[in-house]
């Protein structure tokens, strides 16, 4: 591993300073993928600003929503009484990531963020655009059973790995970042980017900006987060869906879904939520619904198996929605 110094920050100003002067430093939440990264020789940083000690770990219930502090843990949020009351699938998500070690001590800001686990970018002896743009894709000819079924390029076909993204998706967050000289605040489906020619920009974070919250509107809708993978726990999606409803006298008035595990980004599907929109609760209208959301997949060599569990996971968790409703 690449020597490198370290400094504990009590100024949220002084963090993106030092971060912005010196394009060596990176921010460390948790560490628990950064460190990882860098102990395999993948990511480099000379100088590492842990941003711990910033006033960022609070979670606020204000009149239009919560807000979530970027360096919340994410056992702190999950576990949350009202976050577990008002947005269940938030808690859901979090509780099925990583391993209860690892969630003491992760973020969520670093949840966000974290790197793709394909097993091609985590090791430095194949090739991958992400790493180093222009050199070729190991996945697109190698074992791609994880990889995406939407919104791929011919440039990279990973998918993202955070669940708590898929949860947030379906709650239209927003990401709250701080930079040298503004704030911005960006709808969680922007700030993911699409792998295009450029599968080295993840998202819409500038060098140097800082997440300092996360913020989720009210909402009536009723949620549930269920996740497919390979065993129970400490284990990475398959396929896994945030769904959202809003349900009146068993009609749908509104619904949202958004996909993890099958695209580069938490995938939303939209057209199967307007196929929803005004319909009973029953399973001919879920099973329409899961038609619907599969019809733009491309699946991989290794992959196809994935489309059906998309509509399968799909009918389940708005089945359980329901039930709530
Ligand atoms: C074995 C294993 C299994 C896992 N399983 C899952 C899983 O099933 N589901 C899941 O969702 N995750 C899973 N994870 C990922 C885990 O949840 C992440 O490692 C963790 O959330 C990262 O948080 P962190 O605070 O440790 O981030 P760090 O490692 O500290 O940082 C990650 C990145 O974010 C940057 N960063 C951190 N905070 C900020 C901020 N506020 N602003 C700007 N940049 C920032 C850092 O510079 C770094 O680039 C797993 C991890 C491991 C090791
Ligand atoms: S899928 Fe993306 S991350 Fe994986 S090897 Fe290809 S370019 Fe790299």
């Amino acid at each position: 591993m690449q020597p490198f110094s370290y400094t504990k920050v009590t100024s949220q100003e002084v963090a993106i300073a030092t971060v912005n002067q010196d394009k060596t430093a990176a921010f460390i939440a948790g560490g628990t993928d950064l460190l990882g990264l860098m102990k395999d020789g993948v990511q480099t940083a000379n100088i590492l600003i842990d941003i711990n000690s910033l006033p960022l770990a609070d979670i606020e219930f204000q009149t239009t929503g919560i807000r979530i502090g970027a360096v919340s843990r994410m056992t702190d949020v999950a576990f949350h009484p009202q976050i577990q009351e008002c947005y269940p699938v938030i808690s859901q998500a979090l509780l099925q990531s990583s391993s209860p070690q690892l969630r003491n001590m992760a973020t969520v800001g670093g949840n966000l963020l974290q790197r793709v686990r394909c097993s091609y970018f985590r090791d430095p002896v194949f090739p991958c655009n992400k790493r180093t743009p222009g050199i070729g894709c190991s996945a697109i000819t190698g074992y791609n059973r994880m990889h995406a079924i939407f919104g791929a390029s011919e440039h990279c076909i990973a998918v993202h790995p955070s669940d708590l993204a898929v949860a947030l998706a379906a709650l239209d967050a927003v990401i709250c970042i701080q930079g040298a000289e503004k704030e911005r605040r960006i709808s969680i489906h922007d700030f993911y980017l699409l792998p295009g020619e450029t599968p080295e920009k993840e998202t819409l974070l500038q060098p140097g900006e800082l997440i300092v919250a996360i913020e989720v509107p009210n909402s009536a809708y009723k949620s549930h987060y269920l996740k497919v993978r390979d065993r129970a726990s400490y284990e990475f999606a398959l396929v896994s869906v945030a769904v959202a409803l809003d349900v009146e006298r068993d009609m749908i008035k509104s619904a949202r879904i958004a996909f993890g595990g099958v695209a580069p980004k938490p995938w939303r599907a939209r057209d199967a939520e307007k196929l929803l929109q005004g319909k009973p609760i029953n399973e001919a209208t879920f099973r329409d619904a899961a038609a619907v959301a599969i019809k733009e997949a491309k699946p991989q060599t290794d992959n196809e198996f994935k489309i059906e569990l998309v509509k399968r996971a799909l009918i389940r968790a708005l089945s359980v929605v329901a039930k709530e409703s």
